[in-house]
């Protein structure tokens, strides 16, 4: 092993020495680009505006809209170049033309360091200097954000295009080791799945590989027929799996089995590395043919670190880097043991991961020519020249395309390059000795770090029990959502399903004052995608039914409500755990009975989770009585009683998260609670009852009654001993709950609370300079998930007048390329609507946006059975017209012009509500404006409207979208709480106690006699 360590340093500093006779930076050309790596790897704020105002360069027009964004975003950066970028942008205030034009060229320069070529022209030229330097390639076509079929389509019709390109050009090409070339043909194109299938959807492996294996075929056998190689690259760890399978599936294939030139990627960050490389090579036995494997580290590391902490998953890549190079030692291993079947190329820049390859490929006996080494184009180029000076086979990795298509990838390499735990930057900006660089990377894994996991579940329980001394912006961690991306769940949910389905047609009773009550008569709740199944009945209220629970609430309310909180809590606490038991089964319920799609569902589940905990966590911060000033002689207790009875009235589109929320804040604050289901969604109602009883909640204390709002609704929003309404749902009924709550009836003891939230008209602006793949993936999403039926849908686009038509253009296509369908299948986004009278009333809609409006697009093909409307778009849409003024609730979209940002704005605040909005911009200055002027209760910047999370966006919105409360706020239990302040002198003459204890709670819940 010692002799293994040694050789690995003497080949290391071999290359080292190497590298030093042709030393250039690794980012070859000087000026505008070294300086701005210089300042970015020296200041990390400034970096995060300077890649900024890289990413959005390429889509400004005018040379004032260049010099308004380098002025916002440069303008105010405080450090120490302040000196150097204020002579800038004062330059670039004087002569505005000038600065923009040296601006433009400075980073299309910079792009040019990174990609080989705009147009095939100019990458043949890359190419053939390569070749004199004995240097391969491998060509990636830019534009991996394809967001419609036909983008995918034209993505693929290129992938075929540069193909013949290059096979014509390199003509007479030979491979520049001459041994074992057949190993490596000449022409080497690497292709992203994500460019070539629009709506790839992690939990439908089956549906992304129906669709992406006929796209692929063409190109395969063109690539076969001319004699080409073609890798699959791999993408973020959503695409892993379907890549992997896809692979295996095509390769395995009669027409692909005996063709040994395809090759796919394996990240050695990712900890599922080393099984799926396994996989692989047992794959590769059994299909009896070679194929490669280009082993990288993985470049989406800050990505996948991002999005597994937002969505509380775990982690999938290493979170040391020494871990991640240690992986792609043993992976370099594995392969070349197995390279009988397997041909390897080490995708990596760092010297000692290839030494530590060479060295052991020496130790097997594996000829230097029978594996490669790819670097990526405009890196590390002194590396690449001491590896051809060593022999070794180089291939280089090159990106062809325009810079705005290619943007994500340029910003893929300036975070690479300037990463503080990089390769090249520590070799070649900070000097690290080649000793250091090239220690064993296992010896310097921090032997805690593995713990990290684990301490962030640790972290979250220890947060979320905290009650008085945690931090605002840090009070809550969510329950995670289900990972679809894992088989596991995946499987979880099929059986789910099935089971489910076959308890359809079940009963389910009232609950009233803890007894379960029949009535004569049943309701059925269908399934929308099948209105002939029958997901199950529920007993009907009646008055006299309402009238027993009102009596059994209010008997029950007297010992709730003196039942210390942290008992409450812990109630509504159990019910979590039994929420997280049942998830896939209720997530599988939701899909029948409302017809929302797997994930929407279970982050419905999610987001029920999370109110009862997170108003768990709530009550305990308010719960106990406070003293409100230390004054000698005197305590003053601030604190709060539960108000009664409280009668909660939910809707079907979030049928188990609002019904849970509403109840669960009701109960944890001591009141008793009638909870009413929406009468299309009564079966996850029954369900949630279910939870609560299993939870333990005594009785009376919860009261579950289904029936019509019309009557048992109205009558308990009178009655005299009903003390607080908890409603969410539509305008006409929460009006006429405002007004009605309001008029005092005779024996009234207490002043009816309403807490309502209603509908929205939200509106989403488009700015000028918005990253337009962006903006139309989040818009097609916020309008048409759960076919438009969230309150806080995007139902009217604001696109200013400069880039209407280019908006247009990409946003119908994208909309005619959702998958519309039954959402029992995984990866539906479009579902049928909740019920008949909704369709009708949607369709109606459509008509009268016929009438006024200009239709851009209706989807052609929707399933016969089921409530289904098809995706609709409207076009030439002006803000007084009905479509853009009243709620719809469904699939349909309004597109407005406006003239500009002043306009948009205007528009988007001129309708009677205010519930979400939204704003795509990539200008600082007009972001801050539309934070502050854009009416709505949550405004959402560069990503969708839609997708509350507990703690995280409390949300609710004002005018007529609600009276201002906040569900999932910190502020929200307050409307189910009555303040109240006892006072006591605490001064026998004159003798007082020093000071009094900052919280007492003796008098509220008194400790029961011994
Ligand atoms: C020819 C070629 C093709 C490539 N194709 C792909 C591809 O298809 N898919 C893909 O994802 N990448 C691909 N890459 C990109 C590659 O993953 C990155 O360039 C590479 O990770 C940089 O690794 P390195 O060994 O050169 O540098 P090093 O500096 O040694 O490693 C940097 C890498 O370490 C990892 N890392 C950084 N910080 C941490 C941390 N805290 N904990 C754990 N790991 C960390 C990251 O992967 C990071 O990129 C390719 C690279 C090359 C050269």
């Amino acid at each position: 092993m010692r002799s293994l360590k040694n050789e690995i340093e003497q080949r290391g500093m071999r290359i080292f020495e190497l590298v030093e006779q042709h030393l250039e930076s690794p980012f070859s050309k000087a000026g505008f680009h070294q300086r701005m790596m210089a300042l970015s790897m020296r200041d990390e704020q400034l970096k995060v505006h300077l890649f900024r105002l890289v990413d959005v360069l390429p889509s400004l027009r005018t040379s004032a809209e260049v010099i308004e964004h380098l002025q916002e975003y440069l303008a105010d950066t405080s450090d120490g170049f302040t000196p150097l970028i204020r002579a800038g942008v004062r330059l670039a205030g004087v002569v505005p033309w000038l600065s923009a034009r040296v601006l433009r060229w400075n980073v299309s320069e910079m792009a040019h360091q990174f990609i080989a070529g705009e147009n095939p022209r100019d990458l043949m030229k890359t190419l053939r200097k390569r070749r004199a330097q004995k240097i391969g390639f491998t060509v990636d076509l830019l534009g991996e954000a394809v967001v419609s079929e036909r983008e995918a389509d034209e993505y693929a019709a290129r992938c075929l295009e540069l193909l013949e390109i290059l096979a014509r050009e390199t003509q007479g090409w030979t491979d520049p080791l001459g041994k074992n070339s057949g190993l490596f043909p000449v022409v080497n194109l690497s292709v992203k799945i994500s460019a070539l299938y629009s709506q790839i959807n992690p939990a439908d492996p089956t549906d992304a590989i129906a669709h992406l294996a006929p796209k692929l075929r063409p190109i395969l056998r063109r690539t076969r027929e001319l004699g080409a190689f073609i890798n699959f690259d791999m993408e973020s760890y959503d695409h892993k799996n379907i890549t992997l399978e896809l692979f295996k599936t095509i390769f395995t294939k009669r027409e692909f089995k005996d063709w040994p030139h395809a090759g796919i990627v394996i990240q050695a960050y990712l900890r599922d590395a080393d099984a799926d490389l396994r996989d692989l090579i047992e794959w590769g036995r059994a299909r009896g043919t070679r194929f490669t494997v280009r082993l990288v580290k993985g470049a989406y590391w800050d990505y996948e670190t991002m999005k597994s902490r937002q969505n509380g998953w775990d982690c999938p890549v290493f979170f040391q880097k020494p871990e991640s190079d240690t992986n792609f030692e043993a992976l370099s291993r594995l392969l070349l043991e197995n390279e009988s079947i397997v041909t390897a190329a080490f995708g990596s820049h760092n010297v000692r991961s290839i030494a530590h390859a060479q060295v052991f490929a020496d130790e097997l006996g594996i000829d230097r020519s029978r594996f490669e080494f790819q670097l990526l184009y405009g890196m590390a180029g002194p590396i690449k020249r001491a590896l051809v000076e060593l022999g070794y086979r180089v291939r280089e990795y090159c990106p062809l395309g325009e810079l705005l298509p290619g943007m994500a990838y340029l910003v893929r390499r300036l975070l690479e390059n300037t990463s503080n735990e990089g390769f090249l930057r520590a070799k070649f900006a900070e000097n690290v000795s080649a000793a250091e660089l090239l220690r064993n990377p296992d010896e310097l894994i921090k032997k805690d770090g593995a713990a990290r996991s684990v301490a962030c579940v640790q972290d979250r329980q220890r947060k979320n029990d905290a009650s008085l001394d945690t931090a605002s912006g840090d009070i809550y961690e969510n329950s995670p959502l289900v990972n679809f991306v894992c088989k596991e769940s995946q499987d979880k949910m099929r059986s789910a399903l099935r089971e489910v389905r076959s308890r359809f047609g079940e009963k389910y009773p009232l609950v009233i004052g803890g007894e379960k009550v029949w009535t004569d008569q049943l309701t059925p709740s269908v399934n929308p995608s099948a209105p002939t199944e029958i997901v199950g009945y529920a007993a009907k209220a009646g008055i006299p039914e309402a009238e027993r629970a009102v009596k059994a609430a209010r008997a029950a309310f007297r010992k709730w409500s003196r039942t210390p909180f942290e008992e409450r809590a812990r109630l509504v606490e159990r019910a979590a755990e039994i929420l997280e038991r049942r998830r896939f089964e209720l997530s599988a319920l939701e899909v029948f009975e409302v017809a929302k799609a797997w994930s929407e569902a279970d982050a419905d589940i999610r987001e029920a989770i999370d109110f009862c905990r997170f108003y768990a966590q709530q009550m305990r911060r308010l719960g106990r009585p406070k003293l409100t000033q230390q004054v000698p002689g005197e305590e003053s207790y601030h604190h709060y009683w539960p108000r009664g009875v409280a009668f909660v009235v939910a809707p079907w589109n979030f049928p188990i998260a609002i019904l849970c929320g509403m109840t669960s804040a009701a109960l944890v604050t001591g009141n008793a609670v009638i909870m009413k289901p929406s009468e299309q969604s009564i079966i996850c109602g029954a369900m949630l009852m279910q939870v609560f009883e299993e939870a333990g909640v005594p009785p009376g204390v919860l009261n579950f009654l289904s029936g019509h709002g019309s009557v048992i609704g109205a009558h308990l929003v009178d009655h005299k001993d009903v003390d607080l309404i908890a409603f969410t749902g539509s305008r006409e009924v929460g009006l006429k709950i405002w007004e009605s709550a309001g008029v005092t009836r005779p024996g009234q003891r207490e002043l009816k609370r309403v807490v309502c939230e209603m509908g929205g008209k939200n509106a989403m602006i488009v700015d000028s300079d918005a990253d337009l793949d962006e903006a139309i993936g989040y818009s097609i999403y916020s309008a048409f998930g759960y076919q438009g039926q969230k309150c806080s849908a995007l139902s009217r686009l604001i696109l200013l007048e400069e880039n209407h038509d280019r908006v247009l253009e990409r946003l119908i296509p994208a909309a005619a390329s959702l998958r519309v369908g039954d959402p029992e299948e995984p990866g539906i986004m479009v579902g049928p609507v909740i019920d008949e009278s909704a369709y009708r009333r949607i369709l109606d809609y459509i008509e009268i946006g016929k009438s006024e409006a200009t239709l851009a697009y209706q989807a052609k093909e929707v399933p016969p059975h089921g409530y289904f409307v098809p995706p609709t778009i409207f076009t030439e849409v002006k803000p007084d017209m009905r479509i853009a003024r009243e709620e719809i609730f469904g699939p349909v979209l309004s597109i407005l012009k406006a003239r500009d940002l002043d306009e948009a704005l205007e528009v988007a605040n001129g309708t009677d509500y205010a519930l979400t909005g939204g704003f795509f911009s990539r200008s600082p200055a007009n972001i801050e404006r539309v934070k502050a002027q854009l009416e709505a209760g949550n405004v959402y910047i560069n990503r969708s409207c839609t997708g509350a999370i507990v703690g995280r966006h409390p949300f609710g919105g004002f005018k007529m979208s609600g009276g201002g409360t906040k569900a999932g706020g910190e502020d929200y239990l307050l409307h189910f709480l009555l303040p109240r302040v006892v006072t006591e002198n605490i001064t026998r003459h004159g003798l007082a106690p020093e000071r009094a204890p900052e919280y007492r709670d003796e008098f509220l819940w008194p400790r029961p006699k011994q």
